[in-house]
């Protein structure tokens, strides 16, 4: 048995219940982990919410990092007692699960478990944002929202790191000077500062070739209106709500641009793809160019408090739970 944190309906936090749940043997080519820690992540929102929809009932959570407690048949890359971490498997709010042993990740020794639950997703997301999906050089400005988040913090050091300058936004003062301090080069308050205005002035006009937006709804235009012209708007993620149908002439009005709706799913789908970008994401917080912030901690039952947290906007960095 594991106790775990379900719902059997969407909507608020509320629908989250911590209960007993049985953990069965794992079958070929699976393994049964004990979480040590255990991420959270705004996707786990719109699942909850019904945003994203998933078979009910459903244990909560995507991601995760413990023990390998047993294997199944034929799983010959891990054995009890291997330190293993994983992202975008649903089931994850839970002390133990099993899981396919291809999504699986070794963690390097000096790689933590509260810091692995906390960067494992968001990690690999920033590893396909700004490696694959646009490959950020040296000297380019990039437009990051939200940057003082679980995602943001760690693509404003990955991006410094890569020599590129960072405009980051986020919320308030304080979650501006948050993003300064790891590594945006200007922090602009979107709550309170016309963002198109200050990134054109920071830009001498010209606008950026990337944007990165996670806030969906609230950003959708300015951030296009930020782009220079062939400038790709990478919009993933909609944590003001989901962005509405619009004309596709804007592209071409603003400037030919392009646009993309990625995930990570489809970038770590083939599990060789999931080990090749988790090693670079490894080896980034190894080399110390990306620190992984934990900056809240629940335990597991109180799950639901930290949802109302990120949701609310309370939280900076990565949150975590703590199985008992
Ligand atoms: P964050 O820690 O970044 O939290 C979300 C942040 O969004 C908030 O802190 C807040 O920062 C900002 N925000 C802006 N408007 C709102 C609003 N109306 N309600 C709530 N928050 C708002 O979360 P994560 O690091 O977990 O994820 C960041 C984003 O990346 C999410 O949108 C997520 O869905 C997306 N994502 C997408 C993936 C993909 O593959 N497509 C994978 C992983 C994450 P502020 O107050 O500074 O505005």
């Amino acid at each position: 048995m594991s106790k775990a944190v379900c719902f059997s309906e969407f909507g608020g936090p509320e629908v989250l219940r911590y209960m007993d749940v049985e953990v069965p043997e794992p079958g070929p080519g699976e393994v049964r982990i004990r979480h040590r820690a255990v991420g959270v992540n705004f996707v786990d929102i719109y699942q909850r919410s019904g945003l994203y929809q998933v078979k009910l009932p459903a244990v909560a959570g995507n991601e995760g990092a413990g023990v390998v407690e047993a294997v199944g048949a034929g799983v010959t890359a891990l054995k009890p007692g291997d330190r293993v971490a994983y992202a975008g498997k649903l089931g994850a709010y839970c002390q133990a699960r099993v899981i396919p042993a291809d999504r699986l990740c070794l963690l390097p020794d000096n790689i933590g478990f509260e810091q692995a639950a906390g960067m494992m997703l968001k990690g690999l997301t920033v590893q396909y944002l700004i490696r694959q999906t646009y490959r950020v050089e040296a000297g380019d400005t990039v437009l990051f929202h939200a940057a003082a988040g679980g995602v943001g913090l760690i693509a404003c050091q990955w991006l410094k790191a890569l020599g590129a300058r960072v405009i980051g936004t986020a919320g308030s003062q304080e979650k501006c000077q948050l993003a300064l301090k790891f590594g945006a080069d200007h922090c602009i308050n979107y709550r309170n500062e016309n963002v198109v205005e200050r990134v054109r002035e920071l830009t001498n006009g010209e606008g950026v070739p990337v944007v990165y937006d996670s806030v969906g709804k609230d950003t959708f235009e300015s951030s296009l209106k930020c782009l220079r012209p062939y400038g790709l708007m990478v919009s993933f993620g909609n944590a003001s709500g989901p962005v509405p149908p619009f004309d596709l002439s804007i592209l071409s009005q603003l400037g030919s641009l392009y646009i993309t709706r990625p995930t990570m799913m489809t970038y770590t789908e083939k599990a060789d793809d999931l080990r090749a970008m988790a090693d670079e994401l490894f080896n980034a917080v190894t080399t110390g160019n990306v620190r992984i912030e934990v900056q809240q901690r629940f335990d597991l039952k109180d799950a639901a408090q930290a949802h109302r947290d990120l949701e609310a906007r309370k939280t900076t960095g990565s949150t975590i739970l703590l199985p008992e």
